[in-house]
């Protein structure tokens, strides 16, 4: 057993900022003097209150939310938003989905159960290596609204420019790009995202949605739990959250704040990243496995194009403290993930073993 901390690549549940672990740790048994654990407390106590309307807060300062915006913190991760989103959108039982990779795909299949779900565009035929030009898409004229998944996790891919959904509401799920970079909320009508890939703990989902989306007016028997509105009513307390995961990220937006804001992560984010690339462009062993202009900042697929050196270079990378680099199955290779809390250090030990596992092995 190791007692030092790993280098996490993990493309989710993944690594979290050491100091917010720290403080968390230090009021595990009493929490500002309240005698309690945070997930000892009542919901509805008045502590409580102040950690969720202070977390609430600091994510509107970070992300610049307009008012006509509502904040939600939810319970199903973000997969029980491909199904929330038709139920409560799809007035006209029609939609338009761009299908980037599996997320996509899985909340366009979804979609399929309760109305006409379009595929406006689709990267399929590369892996998932691209993104589509989306610049005149053959959007559906009674679309209730076009749907994106803006970073994809698996296929390290992000979109660069917004696509034109010629007037219609945009739907983004953003759970691998959440508050990796500044982002006009303004232009979309919901912006969601699963916060154990860039935020917090596994489990839970926040939704940005633009308030005239949040209606009684949804698809018949959908469940009260699965509307908006029954969510935004009761300022997320409708019945009991996940209380300890509001409480974490409440910090990691703290955390992100005193690093300078969602400017300074980008431009972070983009140094730490370039560090990689360079290598991965540069290296007679390894390469990225998507194109240049569409290449995610956060996760980064690699190959070598042989298997048995890919399996020993996952297994001596892991010996060497750096965990969770083998890729997802449907991509093979290696995969960096290099979230927000992954420290430039990180990234710049794993290029020099990098290096020098290709030196040794050529
Ligand atoms: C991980 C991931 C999901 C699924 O998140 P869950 O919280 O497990 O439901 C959906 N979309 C994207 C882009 C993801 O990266």
């Amino acid at each position: 057993m190791s007692t030092e901390r790993v280098y996490n690549f993990s493309a989710g549940p993944a690594v979290l900022p050491e100091e917010v672990l720290k403080e968390a740790a230090e009021e595990m048994l009493n929490y500002q003097g309240s005698g309690m654990s945070v997930m000892e407390m009542s919901h509805r106590s008045k502590v409580f209150d102040q950690i969720i309307k202070e977390a609430e807060k600091d994510l509107r300062e970070l992300m610049n939310i307009p008012d006509n915006y509502k904040v939600l913190f939810l319970q199903g991760g973000a997969s029980q938003q491909f199904a929330m989103i038709p139920m409560n959108l799809m007035k006209n039982k029609v939609a338009d989905y761009i299908i980037t990779g599996q997320w996509a795909k899985k909340a366009w299949k979804e979609a399929c159960k309760f109305g006409k779900a379009n595929v406006a565009a689709s990267s399929e035929d590369k892996t998932f290596s691209y993104i589509p030009d989306c610049s005149d898409l053959p959007i559906s004229e009674d679309a209730d609204y076009v749907y994106i998944c803006e970073n994809n996790t698996i296929y390290g891919t992000k979109y660069k420019k917004l696509p034109d959904t010629k007037g219609k509401i945009l739907v983004a799920d953003v759970s691998s790009c959440f508050l990796s970079e500044p982002v006009d909320v303004s232009k979309y009508g919901i912006i969601y995202g699963g916060v154990q890939k860039n935020i917090g703990p596994a489990g839970m989902v926040i939704v940005i949605i633009r308030e005239d989306l949040i209606t009684e007016d949804v698809l018949p028997q959908t469940p009260a739990m699965l509307t908006y509105k029954t969510h935004a009513d009761a300022d997320s307390l409708y019945n009991t959250p996940n209380c300890y995961c509001i409480y974490m990220c409440g910090k990691v937006f703290k955390w992100l704040k005193k690093m300078g804001g969602l400017a300074a992560m980008k431009e972070r984010n983009e140094k730490k990243a370039k560090i990689l690339y360079d290598y991965l462009d540069e290296s007679k062993m390894f390469r990225g496995t998507v194109v240049p202009e569409d290449r995610s900042l956060m996760n980064v697929p690699f190959v070598i194009g042989d298997d048995e050196l890919e399996k020993k270079f996952i297994q001596e990378s892991a010996e060497a403290g750096f965990a969770n680099l083998k890729g997802h199955r449907t991509v093979g290779g290696m995969r960096a993930s290099i979230y927000n809390a992954m420290p430039m250090e990180g990234v710049e030990a794993l290029v020099k073993f990098m290096k020098e596992f290709e030196s040794k092995n050529s």
